[in-house]
């Protein structure tokens, strides 16, 4: 799910904002003062699993989970660097990063880093407009294809999360608050002060939301415009930049709808967004994006929104919106097991290709095609034709996937499936699995005989209490894996 970055809920009073000047040097590190190291080295961010988010700051916690991926709150020595990625001295534009120190080694060492960006097109995709009722936007300047790259973007700015900030035992929270983006301002001006003068007047030009609650106009800025670069969890890279606030020039400017019709996705060889078109997109339609999950029903997306000032008029908002939930709310909770249904004789051979279909309607009725399950559930029919050993729908469908998977979390290889004759098939472990009583493939094999186990609901209670899962299908598992969970089902059924 591609989120916005930050958000506070606490209000507090406008801020005196002090302007400190800095050295530019190429590399600052920040020394973050810890007035009693080890009784208030808190976190004010913290993180769930899909986005960042400043808990209210009323709850100073202390999350392990946010100071492994946040802030490790060393008393000596900086804990957060401000650098200059990529380090290239050509024409490109670059990135102010505040990084959690030795994410910036994990960033080199991406595979083919830094990698240049392609040439801009001839005439933009896409122009700045005012948009009714929601300040600047951004528009289609001609007809978009879905999958295509509407514009490629290396941030102004990224931001690390979990940045640690200690205060004094007496403060109250209203003062904890404060504090706390005092000292995050601070921060922002040592890397704003250090991007080129273009730069700084596109960040210095996006919009600012938060004026009224404590946030300076550098914090401001960030929490209004700020995404998080990475959704899928795959590598180190994503791993240490999950929760992270990225903000950009013009992907900053889309904005929100409950049925987008674009998705970023994050490329860290570039390091720039690349913006999809998630759907067929009309010349002159305003170009959107998500700010909040937006499966979830009218009235929690309407609070989610709330931190943006944004009161969403969307159709799924406001045209029958109970019809709609019933609809997001089956999106969200399709579940597909391929080897489940391909193993249990009492659904029939069309059931999950049906199942699907059905959750791929509801995607297009809804207009929420930057879903992952719009990828996964176009997989799941082209396995489910895989398993019935029908290459020729299989294939159709693996067209599909090659389009959708594109700005999906889940990558799933797919081109060998292209061509109906491909060899590729009788190599698939779900081939034929639904009609041959003994699979071909020894991974086949272990598919059945572990989807035999669960059961049709997927999921079975070893007798030692140890819950076994189908897996998704497609996800590649180590055959020691495969060994270990066989031997449980053997000691356990
Ligand atoms: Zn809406």
């Amino acid at each position: 799910m591609m989120r916005r970055g930050f958000l506070i809920s606490k209000k507090a009073q406008e801020p005196e904002v002090t302007t400190i000047k800095r050295a530019n040097s190429r590399e600052e590190p920040i020394r973050l003062a810890l007035e009693k190291p080890g009784s208030w080295p808190t976190n004010v961010l913290a993180t769930n699993s899909n986005c960042v988010q400043f808990i209210s700051l009323l709850k100073v916690t202390k999350r392990s989970s946010s100071l492994s991926t946040g802030g490790a709150t060393t008393p000596d020595g900086p804990t957060h660097i401000v650098t200059t990625l990529p380090p290239l001295n050509n024409n490109e534009p670059n990135t102010q990063c505040l990084l959690l120190q030795g994410t910036k080694q994990v960033i080199l060492s991406t595979p083919g880093f830094p990698k240049p960006l392609p040439p801009p097109p001839a005439s933009p995709a896409f122009r700045l407009g005012p948009s009714p009722g929601k300040g600047m936007g951004l528009f289609s300047t001609r007809q978009i294809k879905q999958g295509e790259i509407i514009l490629w973007e290396r941030p102004l700015l990224i931001m690390a999360s979990g940045i640690p900030i200690a205060f004094p035992a007496s403060f109250s929270e209203a003062q904890r608050a404060q504090h706390a983006l005092n000292d995050l301002e601070f921060y922002m001006e040592t890397a704003v002060s250090r991007m080129k003068p273009d730069r700084r007047a596109a960040f210095m030009g996006l919009h600012n939301c938060h004026k009224k609650d404590g946030s300076g106009p550098l914090m401001g800025r960030v929490r209004t415009n700020g995404i998080s670069p990475a959704s899928q969890t795959k590598t180190e890279v994503d791993v240490k930049m999950a929760d992270h606030s990225v903000v950009s020039e013009h992907i900053s400017r889309l904005n929100h709808s409950c049925s987008p019709n674009t998705q970023p996705r994050f490329d860290f060889a570039t390091f720039a967004h690349q913006l999809y078109a998630v759907r067929d997109i009309a010349e002159g339609e305003e170009l959107t994006l998500q700010y909040v999950d937006i499966l979830v029903n009218k009235t929690e997306r309407a609070e989610n929104l709330k931190p943006y000032a944004v009161v969403c008029t969307c159709t799924a908002c406001t045209e029958n919106p109970r019809e709609s939930d019933k609809r997001r709310s089956a999106i969200a909770s399709f579940m597909p097991s391929v080897p489940v249904w391909a193993v249990n004789r009492q659904l029939s051979d069309d059931w999950l290709i049906k199942k699907s279909l059905q959750i791929l309607e509801f995607i297009e009725k809804e207009k929420v095609e930057h879903v992952a399950m719009y990828n996964n559930a176009t997989a799941t029919v082209m396995d489910a034709y895989i398993c019935l050993g029908d290459r020729q729908n299989a294939s159709k469908w693996a067209a599909k996937v090659m389009i959708r998977h594109r700005w999906a979390e889940e990558y799933k290889r797919v081109e060998e499936f292209l061509d109906p004759d491909s060899p590729a098939y009788v190599q698939h472990p779900l081939w034929r699995l639904r009609v041959d009583e003994n699979p071909t493939n020894a991974k086949g094999a272990m598919y059945k005989l572990m989807a035999e186990a669960c059961g049709p609901g997927g999921v079975s209670t070893m007798s030692n209490g140890m819950g076994l899962f189908t897996f998704a299908q497609g996800q590649e598992i180590p055959p020691e894996t495969l060994k270990k969970v066989l031997a449980m089902v053997k000691q356990g059924k």
